[in-house]
C-alpha cells in the first residue's frame, strides 16, 4: 500500500503537509522511556490528528506499539485495515445494534455507560463467551464512564463481571496540562481504588501531559495522542517532544511595495512603505485558522522561508490565501513557485495555536483534506 502523494499531486498542491513519522517514533520511544515500564500505547483518533492514521501507525507498530486507540467505530474499522495484528480500543464504544461490528474486526470498545455495558452483556451472551472489551470509569472528569456506584453494583455481581471480562480499566484526566491542578491527585486516587477493586485487569489513566505528572498517574498502560505529534504535553515548560509537522505554502505572486498601502479583507495592516509581499496558496479553509492572523501585535506569527529568513504574516487570513512580509529575505533568493513553512522553525504548531487562542490539537485536526500528507523516514524505526 503506497500512502505517498505522487509527483504530479505534489506539484499541483498549493500547500503540503510534510509529517516526520522518524520524530513521531523518537516521541513514542521517549514517551516510553519516561513511562517507566508502563506499556506505551498510541492514540490515532481523528487520522493521527489530522496526520494519516495508516502512515503514523504503521510506524508506530514497526517501532514496537502494540495497543492503538481511536475514538470511532469507523476509525477502527479502517485502522484494523492497516494493522491486522494489533490491539485497537474504540474510545466512543458501540453505538447500540453495532457491537457484532467490533467483533468482526477484533476491535475492543471502550464500555462508557451502564447501556453500553448491557448492551455488551447481551451480546456477549448470544455469542457463549467473553468478547475483549474496555471499561471506562469517571473519576472527575464528568464527560465518559461508569460512577463509582455503578462500577460497584456491577461488581456485586460476579456473573456478569466474568461475561464481561475487561481487559483494560480506564479513566481521563481532566486537568493534567496543569500539574499542580487539585483534582489531578483527586482522580489518580480515585482511579486507584477503582482499579485495586479490579486485580489482574490492566488500568490506564494517563494521556501526555498525565505521563509528566510521576509515578501516581502512570498505572499499567498510557495513552499518549499529541505529545507523539509534536504538541507540548508540559504547557508553561519548555516542550519535550521533537517537531513532526512542517506545513510548505506555495507563493502564488510576489509584489513590491514603494508607498504605504493596505493589505487584504478589512484593511487591517497596512504595510509602512517600501517592501516585499508573498501572497500564499493557504488559508482557513486548509485549518491556517483565520483567528491566527487576528492578533498581530500580540502575536506576531512567522513563516520560515528556505530554513533561515523570517516572513512574517500581514493582514487578514483569507480561505485560501495569506500574505507574508518577505522584505528580510534577499530579492533573489525568492520568487512565485518557492515554498515558506508556516509550520516550521520559526512557528510551533503550539505557537500557532496560541496565536489563534486553541490549542495544537484543533489545530493539527483543522489541517485540511487539500493538504497531500508527505511522509518522511517512514523506515526509521
Ligand atoms: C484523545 C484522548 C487521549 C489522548 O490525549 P492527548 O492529550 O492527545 O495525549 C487519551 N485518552 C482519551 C480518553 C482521549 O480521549
Amino acid at each position: 500500500m503506497s500512502l505517498a502523494p505522487s509527483p504530479a499531486a505534489l506539484a499541483r498542491a498549493g500547500a503540503v503537509l510534510t509529517v516526520d513519522l522518524g520524530a513521531v517514533v523518537a516521541n513514542w520511544r521517549a514517551l516510553q522511556a519516561r513511562a517507566e515500564g508502563a506499556e506505551t500505547a498510541a492514540v490515532v483518533k481523528a487520522d493521527a490528528y489530522g496526520l494519516g492514521a495508516a502512515a503514523v501507525a504503521q510506524a508506530l507498530s514497526r517501532a514496537g506499539c502494540r495497543s492503538f486507540f481511536v475514538a470511532h467505530l469507523e476509525e477502527g474499522i479502517a485502522l484494523r485495515r492497516a494493522l491486522p495484528e494489533a490491539r485497537i480500543f474504540v474510545l466512543h464504544g458501540p453505538n447500540p445494534g453495532t457491537e457484532v461490528e467490533f467483533a468482526a474486526a477484533r476491535l475492543i470498545p471502550v464500555l462508557n455507560g451502564m447501556e453500553q455495558v448491557e448492551g455488551w452483556l447481551a451480546f456477549v451472551a448470544g455469542r457463549g463467551r467473553p468478547v475483549p472489551a474496555a471499561l471506562q470509569v469517571d473519576t472527575g472528569m464528568t464527560r465518559l464512564g461508569l460512577s463509582r456506584a455503578e462500577f460497584d453494583a456491577l461488581r456485586a455481581d460476579p456473573a456478569r463481571m466474568r461475561a464481561l471480562d475487561p481487559q483494560l480499566l480506564m479513566s481521563h484526566f481532566a486537568c493534567a496540562d496543569s500539574p499542580d491542578h487539585p483534582l489531578n491527585r483527586q482522580q489518580a486516587e480515585r482511579f486507584a481504588a477503582f482499579a485495586a477493586d479490579l486485580p489482574g485487569v490492566t488500568a490506564s489513566l494517563s494521556a501526555s501531559s498525565g505521563i509528566f505528572l510521576g509515578a501516581a498517574a502512570r498505572f499499567g498502560l498510557v495513552r499518549p495522542g499529541i505529545a507523539l505529534y509534536g504538541g507540548n504535553p508540559t504547557p508553561g515548560a519548555e516542550n519535550p517532544m521533537a517537531p513532526v509537522v512542517t506545513l510548505s505554502a506555495k507563493i502564488i505572486q510576489i509584489q513590491e511595495m514603494d508607498r504605504p498601502q493596505t493589505v487584504g479583507y478589512g484593511a487591517t495592516w497596512a504595510a509602512p512603505g517600501r517592501g516585499r509581499l508573498a501572497t500564499v496558496a493557504l488559508g482557513y479553509a486548509d485549518g491556517f485558522l483565520r483567528a491566527i492572523g487576528n492578533h498581530p501585535d500580540t502575536h506576531p506569527v512567522f513563516a520560515t522561508v528556505k530554513g533561515t529568513w523570517k516572513a512574517r504574516l500581514v493582514g487578514r487570513i483569507s480561505m485560501d490565501l495569506a500574505t507574508f512580509d518577505i522584505s528580510a529575505v534577499p530579492e533573489d533568493r525568492i520568487r512565485p513557485g518557492d515554498t515558506v513553512d508556516v509550520i516550521g522553525k520559526y512557528a510551533s504548531i503550539d505557537a500557532l495555536a496560541d496565536a489563534g487562542q486553541t490549542i495544537s490539537y484543533e489545530l493539527l485536526t483543522r489541517l485540511g483534506p487539500r493538504l497531500p500528507r508527505l511522509y518522511r523516514n517512514g523506515d526509521a524505526s
